[in-house]
């Protein structure tokens, strides 16, 4: 399992750095987010859907739980917070197993539907404005991603 790590000292960085991720997702990519609320999981996801070629506002989908964008391949959004504990499936093997690119806030709360091969992205509050945001993956196809955002 490899872990990279970055610093980032505002909103804009962080929505910049994970449009850089955006731009090299593909179909069938399925990224997990976690972080405290307020830590920045909804801002990333906002700078990963432009990298991905989304053209409409991406906001939280709290009362949703499944948003729906199109990108260059299908975006789907999802905030998983209020299925805590509930192991309700709302059907995300079509979604995980599908075209389009995934990224779930609080996926701890589905862990047992969660594909084997993902990209683990964890925000973690420093201060005010500063997160420290860390890639975890146990893929190759991940791996290299991570690589060339570090150059
Ligand atoms: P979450 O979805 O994790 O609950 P949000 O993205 O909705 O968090 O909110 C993060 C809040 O933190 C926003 O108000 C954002 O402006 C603020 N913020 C301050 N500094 C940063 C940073 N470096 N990266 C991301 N968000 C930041
Ligand atoms: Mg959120």
């Amino acid at each position: 399992m490899a872990a990279y790590t970055w610093t980032t000292t505002s909103p804009d960085e962080t929505m910049q750095f994970a449009e850089r991720l955006g731009e090299q997702l593909e179909s069938g990519d399925v990224c997990t987010l976690e972080g405290d609320l307020g830590a920045g999981k909804t801002t990333f996801t906002k700078g990963l859907g432009k990298g991905l070629g989304v053209k409409r506002t991406i906001n939280s989908p709290t009362f949703t739980i499944i948003k729906e964008y199109q990108g260059r391949v299908p975006f789907y959004h999802m905030d998983v917070y209020r299925l805590e504990d509930s192991e309700e499936d709302l059907g995300f093997d079509e979604y995980f197993e599908g075209e389009g690119v995934c990224v779930v806030e609080w996926a701890h709360f589905i862990e047992s539907f969660l594909p084997e091969e993902r990209l683990a992205i964890h925000i973690a509050y420093e201060s005010d404005v500063e997160r420290t945001i860390t890639l975890e993956t146990n893929s190759e196809h991940f791996d290299a991603i991570c690589k060339e955002l570090t150059s």
